[in-house]
């Protein structure tokens, strides 16, 4: 699978702002400081693409990408769009903004009939934190399909990886989640992650 192109199309707070051809969606979530800006630059290698509309102090907003893909196996071009979600779980979110920031992203979740699957983001050093497994809860129940991918591998070594693995999924309950390490700093993990982008794409 090899990225052929990416680009910034929309930024939304509601529904009427999303974009509107119906293309296939893939989201990307986690915690703010998670690395989530730096996947997406290492993932779509358009340096920068994450930050367009993302500046810290800024409205938080969803933001979609229009994302090329060509395909080996089917000899075929396909796109989709890449759909970033504001990070969760900040310090200072307090309760009242807490509770806007569910109310939009569940609107978004609950009203994108081309949603492939989400790849929520957990740092790989660190076991899941409280907002991290209810957020994983609440797609399981919405039935939504989600890929974990375990961000700054780079960071442990080899062993302490696979560790930490069995951590993360022992403390998110389901033994059976994919889950997927990354470094955005040495692209590993990434011709996977396209792999699974790609099979998603085909079905
Ligand atoms: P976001 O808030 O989730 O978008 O996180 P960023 O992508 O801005 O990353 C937060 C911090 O982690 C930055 O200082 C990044 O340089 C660092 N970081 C992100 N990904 C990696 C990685 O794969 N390896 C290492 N070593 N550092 C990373």
């Amino acid at each position: 699978v090899i990225i052929t192109q990416g680009k910034y199309v929309a930024s939304a707070v509601k529904p009427e702002q999303y974009p509107e051809n119906d293309l296939p969606e893939i989201v990307f979530i986690g915690r703010s400081n998670v690395g989530k800006s730096s996947l997406i630059n290492s993932l779509t290698r358009v340096n920068n693409l994450a930050r367009v509309s993302s500046q810290p102090g800024k409205t938080q907003t969803i933001n979609f990408f229009e994302v090329g893909v060509k395909i080996e196996e089917v000899e075929g071009r396909k796109a989709f769009y890449l759909v970033d979600l504001p990070g969760y779980g900040y310090a200072k979110t307090g309760k009242e903004k807490r509770k806007i920031w569910s109310k939009f992203i569940e609107e978004y979740f609950l009203t994108s009939p081309r949603l492939q699957f989400v790849c929520q983001l957990i740092d790989i050093r660190h076991d899941p934190m409280a907002s991290d497994v209810e957020m994983f809860e609440w797609l399981v129940k919405n039935n939504i399909p989600v890929l974990i991918v375990a961000t700054k591998a780079d960071k442990i070594g080899k062993n302490a990886r696979q560790k930490n693995i069995a951590a993360i999924k022992r403390k998110l309950g389901i033994a059976e989640v994919p889950v997927l390490p990354y470094s955005s700093l040495k692209n590993e993990g990434r011709s996977d992650l396209l792999d699974v982008i790609g099979d998603s794409l085909v079905e």
